[in-house]
């Protein structure tokens, strides 16, 4: 059986315990390989490995020569790009489609744009009067936070990982990534990557576990871990500030959602269509950016609802490695049954079951799987669970609205405030909307478009701070002001 080991200092280890978990594969349920769980020694070996790496020669390195080895790593993984396609796709079911389209491509990208963001990264500079007339020089200098522990979800493995490994190391950090205990496949694949192009020991360390009273609460309640960046639910990023305000350490929250969709009667039709079928049932539905809630003007409620019911029923599930294979499963049984319970409530409630509401007939092995029925409801109150909690996975619901006050009053009453998408040909009211949703993104006529030098992040209950561009680096670097009198 294969076994995924910790990364640390350079090296692949078993956990001194010998404690084991399991990673299994949600298209068949069949045994992947068995996971070291890392305890507090392996988590104490990693942050101690990180901060000798840092004080040693990744500290020393130029920041010409650290982005040199990013863009290396990045054409390392692109080299390797079929081993890092088969663990992600086993990992998480997803199509090879989708995962050779996003989450490769987009897991090398994160290394060469955020090596290049930070060799032109300005900095402060002021000249300043004195009261004796010589002046004084002021600049900002920039810093690496120090050790960075990067807290990862399952949903985009490698992609959600390496966007904020690629910015830690290009600002000259280290770092101790606790991969989701779902996928830990391709982030011990990007250890081998690291030794490969000759990133010093020490700067990228993974440990593996689950979180609270395992590697992910050693991890984050260490007290040599400078700074903390999670991607996750909502509640567990709760649970993570709590553990990072005895440390004082900076944290980044990049938490859940519940985003709305909003479809005015002068849209295009076929095209809020095909992007709200996207923005629904992409990887499962399993998107933190992902729309759960749909709302449509009311002359073209019924015609929407039909379209997009139809939309659902052609999302085809099926093996990853097949072309015509639309939808891959859950990430796990469990999650499955999470999902389901909201599928009984919409159920229970009296919703208007429009297209799936259940599991798929699958044959053979894959009957083992953790597959689901794309599913979209009508008929719900607003007060429901099922609109106003995140489901996390492929179903929303559609109510019709008549306003543009009411239904800006209906996105924004949720607790949630990561991202929306508006459909609409009326160009100053997509503007209008654009300002007033109280989202970190809105997208207007369009779903998961985005340059990678804008700011990411999340409103209210969505998170904290904002990736990105330079706004990874203002996470990722401390200012430090030098006075020098003239
Ligand atoms: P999760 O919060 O259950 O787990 C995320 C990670 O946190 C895992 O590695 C887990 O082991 C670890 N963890 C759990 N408890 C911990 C603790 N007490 N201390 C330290 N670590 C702990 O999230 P998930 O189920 O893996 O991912 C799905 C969630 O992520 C959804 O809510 C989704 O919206 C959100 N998400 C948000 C974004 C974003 O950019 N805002 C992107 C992707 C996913």
């Amino acid at each position: 059986m294969r076994e995924t080991l910790h990364f640390v200092n350079g090296e692949f280890l078993r956990s001194a315990s010998g404690r084991t978990f399991e990673n299994r594969n949600p298209v068949d349920n069949s045994l992947i390989a068995r996971v070291h769980e890392a305890g507090r020694p392996e988590v104490d070996a990693a942050v101690r490995a990180a901060r000798a790496a840092l004080d040693g020669p990744w500290g020393r390195m130029s920041v010409d020569e650290r982005a040199g080895l990013l863009h290396a790593v990045a054409a390392e993984i692109n080299r390797r790009f079929d081993d890092f396609l088969q663990a992600e796709v086993a990992d998480t079911g997803k199509p090879v489609s989708l995962a050779s389209h996003l989450d490769i491509p987009r897991g090398a990208a994160n290394f060469k744009i955020f090596a290049d963001t930070v060799k032109n990264v300005p900095t402060e500079f002021f000249q300043m009067a004195t009261p004796d007339g010589t002046g004084a020089l002021n600049y900002a200098v920039r810093v690496p936070k120090g050790v960075v522990a990067v807290i990862c979800p399952w949903n985009l493995p490698l992609l959600l990982m390496t966007w904020k490994v690629g910015p830690a190391l290009a600002c000259g950090n280290t770092v101790v990534v606790k991969p989701s205990e779902e996928t830990p496949s391709t982030a011990a694949l990007l250890g081998e990557v690291m030794n490969a192009v000759g990133v010093p020991p020490g700067v990228y360390n993974i440990v593996h576990g689950f979180g609270p009273d395992s590697a992910g609460e050693f991890l984050t309640t260490h007290p040599g871990v400078n700074a903390i960046t999670f991607t996750g639910e909502t509640n567990t990023g709760a649970a993570i500030l709590k553990a990072a305000s005895d440390g004082i350490k900076a944290t980044s929250m990049e938490l859940g959602g519940k985003n709305p969709a909003i479809v005015f009667a002068d849209c295009d039709l076929e095209q809020a269509v095909e992007t709200t079928t996207r923005s629904v049932f992409a990887n499962c539905g399993q998107v933190c950016l992902g729309t759960e809630r749909v709302y449509v003007e009311r002359p073209i409620f019924d015609e929407f609802v039909k379209r997009l019911g139809e939309a659902a029923r052609t999302m085809k599930p099926g093996r990853p490695q097949d072309a015509a294979t639309k939808i891959g499963p859950l990430i796990s049984l469990e999650h499955r049954r999470k999902v389901l319970s909201y599928y009984e409530k919409a159920k229970a409630e009296g919703a208007t079951i429009v297209a799936g509401g259940g599991i798929p007939t699958m044959e053979g092995e894959l009957a083992e799987g953790a597959w689901i029925e794309p599913t979209v409801w009508t008929g719900l109150p607003e007060t429901s669970a099922v609109v106003r909690e995140e489901i996390f996975g492929p179903c929303c619901h559609v109510a019709p609205f008549d306003t543009e006050e009411e239904v800006i009053r209906l996105a924004n009453d949720t607790p949630y405030g990561l991202a929306a998408a508006i459909h609409t040909t009326h160009l100053a009211r997509a503007h209008r909307l654009g300002a007033k949703l109280e989202v970190g993104i809105c997208w207007i006529n369009s779903w998961f478009l985005r340059d990678l030098r804008t700011p990411f992040g999340g409103s209210k209950r969505s998170g904290i701070g904002r990736e990105g561009g330079v706004h990874s680096l203002e996470f990722y670097t401390e200012l430090r002001n030098v006075c020098v009198k003239l």
